[in-house]
């Protein structure tokens, strides 16, 4: 199941190794930004560490042990994570109704639909009773796996005085048991706490890695795929978002806007900007920017570098707006200057309206030199 981890060769490398040879450290942390493959990496090697078929396949995600550990069901598998006020009981019972049908909310969002960050309604952090149950877990002596597993997710999120009851399991840690921590901001990790673990680093994806990904596992086409790697920069969690929900249809706004600036079609801009107020909140505003770079990168791509084009299933479009077919270079480029001080001021209370004018006003300049 590790060749379905893409782009993380040495840390896969790394693990295997571990799993196969059965010495692996007491402690880790998986650090590296956001989308990577951090957590997925940390239960296939909590996997494999328990699976119970022969090396090679290991973890094989079907064997009895892997599917427990698939659902989160595992008896020898804690997963400790920010949450809400849970009211647990040192058994693990949660008493907070509320914080129960939330957790549970959060537990079937990560196993259907892993890239979708899930929202609590009300501040989360790793909490002092969730530490404290797992060191009743880990201080019973009877298990069924090889090793117990514990990830921990957002690892930074404890306050001291649970970071501190946290330090005291790590500093004795119970025998069989690898503890995994995730975190995207080592920084924010008390120094004890690093020291003790030994370090795994996951490094960005490359858009070629997060286009291949798009397009093997989630069927996604490959326009949109190609799209959605160069926008979601390293972010594989974002460019599923991207490529799935709101995508085409801002994408469908940029080549609208594009089609107006290109016609000086003022009156109709003014309309479609009053048609989308509400739709255009500021990430999506964002996001509107980014196609729209794309596109103008396009025309400027189209007369010399024709196969570099992101868009290739709008090639009429695009000819169509290239016009003569001058050459666009500079022009493009002063517009992904200026978009990209656009993009800057998108912060609280920006008028958005403001934004998409001056926006538009750039993309009439960039089409007619
Ligand atoms: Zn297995």
């Amino acid at each position: 199941m590790f060749r379905n981890i893409k782009g993380q060769d040495q840390v896969v490398q790394l693990l295997t190794t571990q799993i196969n040879n059965d010495r692996v450290a007491q402690a880790y942390l998986f650090h590296g930004s956001d989308g990577v493959g951090k957590f997925i990496t940390a239960l296939y090697f909590g996997m494999g560490l328990n699976c119970l078929s022969s090396n090679e396949f290991r973890p094989c995600g079907v064997c009895s042990s892997c599917r427990k550990f698939l659902a989160f069901e595992h008896t020898d598998f804690s997963y400790l994570f920010p949450s809400v006020r849970l009211d647990l009981s040192l058994d693990g019972e949660i008493k907070n109704a509320d914080g129960l049908k939330q957790y549970e909310a959060f537990i079937r969002n990560k196993i259907e639909n892993p890239w979708l960050d899930f929202s609590w309604d009300g501040s989360t952090e790793i909490r002092k009773e969730s530490v404290l149950m797992l060191s009743k877990r880990l201080e019973m002596s009877s298990m069924e796996a090889r090793y117990r597993i514990v990830i921990i997710e957002d690892a930074e999120q404890m306050n001291n005085t649970t970071a501190n009851a946290f330090l005291k399991k790590l500093e004795e840690p119970p025998s069989q048991t690898v503890i995994i921590l995730i975190t995207e901001r080592l920084s924010m990790l008390l120094p004890t706490i690093i020291s003790r673990c030994q370090q795994v680093y996951f490094k960005p994806l490359s858009p070629a890695t997060i286009e291949t990904i798009l397009s093997d596992n989630f069927d996604v086409e490959s326009a949109i795929a190609r799209t959605a790697a160069r926008i979601a920069g390293s972010n594989l969690k974002q460019a599923i978002r991207i490529a799935h929900d709101s995508s085409s249809q801002i994408r469908d706004l940029a080549f609208s806007l594009a089609e107006l600036a290109f016609r000086k079609d003022e009156l109709s801009f003014y309309n479609l900007l009053t048609k989308q107020r509400d739709f255009l909140n500021a990430g999506k505003t964002q996001e509107l920017i980014k196609y729209l770079c794309i596109l103008v990168n396009d025309l400027a791509l189209l007369p010399s570098n024709p196969d570099l084009i992101t868009n290739v299933d709008r090639m009429e479009q695009i000819t169509q707006l290239a016009g003569s077919g001058s050459d666009l270079t500079e022009q493009a480029r002063n517009f992904l200057i200026y978009s990209e001080d656009l993009n800057r001021k998108i912060t609280g209370n920006v008028n958005l309206s403001l934004i998409l004018i001056g926006l538009f006003h750039a993309l009439t300049d960039c089409l007619h030199p």
